[in-house]
């Protein structure tokens, strides 16, 4: 059995959708980025990745290459996930926390675990997303942007 954290942080900005783990969730503001800015999406890349020591997302789709320009970072995910599967390991489960302040995301995370769960091909149950505030603190609670932690644990197959 093998773990990996990820992280990610990015900023609200006017004018793009708000995408978190592959769902479109209405809110006036969406994420600065170079992908589609799928938080949720890119710190489980960095978990499945860091549990491989196969590198960060970073190095795989790296925001200096207009491949990823707009990219669904739900593609990126199945794409990651597909390559550690190319080093004899597989997704066991997944925990995910998104920090955020507003919107509050209570009716999108059972979505969005079953769309994360449906693209890496494992279970509904072998994924977890849990939201909550920063109680008002810091650049998470002035609402500057958001920030998601992931850990997941691999086994070989
Ligand atoms: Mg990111």
């Amino acid at each position: 059995m093998r773990v990996g954290i990820g992280y990610d942080s990015h900023r609200f900005v006017k004018g793009r959708p708000l995408i978190l783990g592959g769902i479109t969730i209405p809110h006036p503001r969406g994420l600065a980025g170079h992908s589609d800015a799928d938080a949720v999406a890119h710190a489980l890349i960095d978990a499945i990745l860091g549990a491989a020591a196969a590198g960060n997302i970073g190095q795989l789709f790296p925001d200096s290459d207009p491949r990823w320009k707009d990219a669904d970072s739900m593609e990126l995910l199945r794409t990651a996930h597909e390559l550690v599967r190319g080093r004899g390991l597989a997704l066991v489960q997944a925990d995910l926390t998104v920090i955020i302040e507003q919107p509050r995301l209570g009716p999108h995370l059972a979505p969005m675990a079953a769309a994360l769960a449906e693209r890496l091909g494992v279970s509904p149950g072998a994924i977890s997303v849990k939201a909550k505030t920063n109680e008002g603190m810091g650049f998470l609670g002035r609402g500057e942007g958001i920030a998601v932690i992931a850990v997941a644990s691999l086994e070989a197959r």
